[in-house]
């Protein structure tokens, strides 16, 4: 079968720059001024590989990392020795007190449970424990609601033992700069961090980075603008580009007018048509709600997606194309050059977050660049 360059028994090459994950890195390092930045890696890095993505954010300069499960914060630290920091959002269980000493590692603890856990295995240590708190300012998911908050501050002892090192809180709708949610949480964040004082706060991920330095406090904590993803929705994306998803043609095909492509039919040639078929589908990551919307890039011209998107493949419209240019073997990019992800995503009908992550272990990976 066909194979793409460089990756012998895969269908597809998932190209990684990491060069350029540096760079944004230091975009929003430049964009946060004199406030230090971390690096959100959860889900994989974003299913870009933690340690590759980690090792060259460090390298770059992050200091904090974040996860979001414990699994994937001792992924990282095989990755990245102290003093890294590798904080995990989503938290500790009971049990899982020894994995987190272990490992060196810090838990988000998000509510009073958590806290009371940490600060006993604080006993048990016999020193204090880092952690970093989350208090709830409206996403109503994770972190201290209010009134936990009230509780803590009628009974400070309930943090002794923890050597609190960052208190954090989330914002809603970093992306639409001009919603009334976003001034709110700032100011429920001000008026609670009074209650840890001289403990760094961080508040802005990538979206909230550019909402400004009103919104920066100690430590700007971005994931998706990392991997080339937009965070200023409304405006042209400030990232570098950091995947390319490409790959070979398989086959292609001359139908007739009335001649239906894929399954359920759901395309049906208005004129003579011929089809290319590539070796990505929806196993991949490519979202099957990508059917006949959006295209791949031929030589840098757009080629239709055409009827379902299946498991294993996709058909492109590459009737306007030489059959020179349209044979199998040649290359088609389906992420990368004048294509975004975050324009793959869309025509999918979702967000960059959601296709970025779901891209999959099924192609072959490429890492470019890197320390
Ligand atoms: C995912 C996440 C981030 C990073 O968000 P991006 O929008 O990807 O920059 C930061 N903080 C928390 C609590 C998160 O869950």
């Amino acid at each position: 079968m066909a194979t793409s360059d460089g990756a012998p028994g895969a269908g597809a090459t998932l190209t990684v720059d990491l060069d350029a994950i540096a760079g944004n890195y230091r975009l929003l390092c430049r964009t946060l001024g004199k406030v230090p930045c971390a690096a959100v890696v959860k889900a994989d890095g974003y299913g870009l590989g933690v340690a590759p993505v980690g090792r060259t954010l460090a390298a770059a300069g992050a200091e904090w990392f974040f996860t979001a499960h414990l699994g994937e914060a001792i992924a990282l630290r095989a990755a990245l020795q102290p003093p890294v920091r590798i904080a995990v959002l989503n938290g500790i269980w009971p049990g899982l007190e020894d994995a987190f000493l272990a490992h060196d590692l810090l838990p988000v603890l998000n509510d009073l449970g958590q806290i009371a856990l940490w600060r006993a295995a604080a006993t048990g240590a016999g020193r204090p424990l880092p952690a970093v708190l989350q208090l709830d300012t409206g996403m109503a998911r994770l972190g201290l609601p209010p009134a936990e908050l009230a509780t803590l501050r009628q009974e400070p002892e309930r943090m002794s033992g923890i050597d609190l090192r960052l208190v954090i809180s989330h914002l809603a709708c970093a992306d639409e700069p001009g919603h009334p949610l976003n001034a709110i949480q700032r100011g429920r964040f001000a008026a609670a961090r009074d209650a840890f004082p001289g403990v760094p706060a961080s508040l802005a991920a990538s979206s909230g980075i550019f909402l400004g330095p009103g919104y920066h406090c100690d430590l700007g904590r971005p994931g998706v603008a990392l991997y080339g993803v937009n965070p200023t929705p409304d405006a042209p994306n400030p990232m570098r580009p950091v995947v390319r998803l490409e790959a070979r043609i398989l086959q292609v095909r001359h139908i007739d007018r009335g001649e239906s492509v894929g399954y359920g039919a759901t395309h049906r040639a208005s004129k003579p048509t011929k089809v290319a078929t590539v070796p990505i589908g929806y196993a991949d990551g490519f979202l099957r709600s990508s059917s006949s919307r959006g295209h791949f890039l031929l030589n840098g011209a757009p080629a239709p997606i055409l009827g379902r998107v299946s498991m294993d493949l996709i058909t492109l419209d590459v009737t306007d194309f030489a059959d020179a240019d349209a044979r199998p073997g040649a290359t088609v990019v389906a992420i990368g050059d004048a294509r975004s992800l975050d324009a793959v995503a869309s025509d999918a009908g979702t967000i960059g977050y959601e296709f970025l992550t779901g891209l999959g272990q099924r192609y072959a990976r490429v890492y470019r660049g890197g320390a």
